[in-house]
């Protein structure tokens, strides 16, 4: 029988870039007196929003960065969320903006990041990062999928004419994903629910990005042997326990290497946005 799948380890990797992080921070405020800046705007009381705030306002403290989280009211118009965007674009100290998702039902979350001034946009959602992703110019990249990219280039080195699909078109995660590894000179198949015979589309792969939101639904049948597996889902179970979109205890037998859930591509997330922070200050102040 075939070795298990090597596991890639999401959460030293992340641990990892953070330090690489803190360390270029430090030189910043060594040489210049700066400090990169990064704003999260939070409205609202959702549980689920108000943890993943916490946990990027903690990060960023840790790799010395002046974090700031504003934690606006339920009640919050839509003019008023606007105007705090509008003051954040206008201080030269803040260098990401990120207003958290979802937004309350009464604002228009398209017209918020409309407004969020492009070179601070470390989410990768204006329409300005998205078209320059699209056109292979430099741009903010959203989170996820660059954590992702970096996990498979540690993996495996040159991605060149590798069959990747990518199973999910959402416009934060199957899309940019699926760019990117365009960009990374993949043979890139963008799969969603109206693909047909999704399990024959999978087997082709060398590379599977699962992005859809269902758990444990990628088979270890589907994946062809020695693929390596990146599974971005996360699904809370019944239990409590949190499963991905592939079903780990198969495709560990089948994959070359995988992602594990917890601990893959979600501690990458929030590591990418420390660095999206990073690479705005520079664009934006040298
Ligand atoms: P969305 O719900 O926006 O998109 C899901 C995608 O999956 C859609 O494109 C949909 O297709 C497709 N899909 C649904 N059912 C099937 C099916 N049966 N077969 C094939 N494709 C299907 O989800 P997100 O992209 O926002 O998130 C996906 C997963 O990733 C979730 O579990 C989420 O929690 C997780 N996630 C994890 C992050 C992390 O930090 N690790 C960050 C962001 C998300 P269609 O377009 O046709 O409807």
């Amino acid at each position: 029988m075939a070795a298990e799948a090597r596991i890639i380890d999401g959460k030293a990797a992340a641990a990892a870039l953070r330090a690489e992080i803190a360390s270029e921070v430090s030189g910043i405020k060594a040489a210049r007196g700066l400090v990169p800046g990064l704003h999260v705007v939070l409205v609202g009381e959702d549980p689920a929003s108000r943890v993943y705030v916490a946990s990027k306002e903690k990060q960023a403290v840790e790799v010395g960065m002046n974090s700031v989280a504003h934690r606006l009211p339920p009640e919050t118009s839509e003019a008023e969320l606007l105007a705090k965007v509008a003051q954040l674009n206008a201080d030269d100290s803040v260098d990401g903006i990120l207003v958290q998702l979802p937004l309350p039902a009464h604002i228009d979350a398209d017209r918020i990041i409309d407004a969020i001034d492009p070179a601070k946009d470390v989410d990768g959602f204006h329409l300005s990062n998205v078209g320059k992703l699209a056109a292979g110019r430099a741009a903010l990249v959203p989170c996820t999928p660059l954590g992702s990219m970096i996990l498979l280039r540690q993996t495996l080195g040159s991605l060149a004419g590798l069959e990747a699909v990518v199973i999910g078109r959402s416009a934060i995660v199957g899309k940019p994903m699926a760019q990117l590894l365009l960009q990374a000179d993949c043979t890139v198949t963008l799969a969603h629910s109206r693909t047909r015979d999704l399990p024959a589309v999978v087997r082709r792969a060398d590379i599977v990005i699962a992005a859809v939101g269902r758990p444990r639904m990628v088979k270890g049948d589907w994946i062809k042997p020695g693929a390596t597996v990146i599974d971005v889902g996360i699904n809370r179970l019944p239990d409590g326990k949190l499963a991905g979109d592939v079903d780990f205890a198969e495709a560990v037998k089948v994959a070359g290497a995988i992602t594990p859930v917890p601990g893959g591509v979600g501690p990458m997330t929030i590591a990418c946005l420390l660095k999206n922070t990073l690479t705005a200050f520079h664009a934006r102040r040298g």
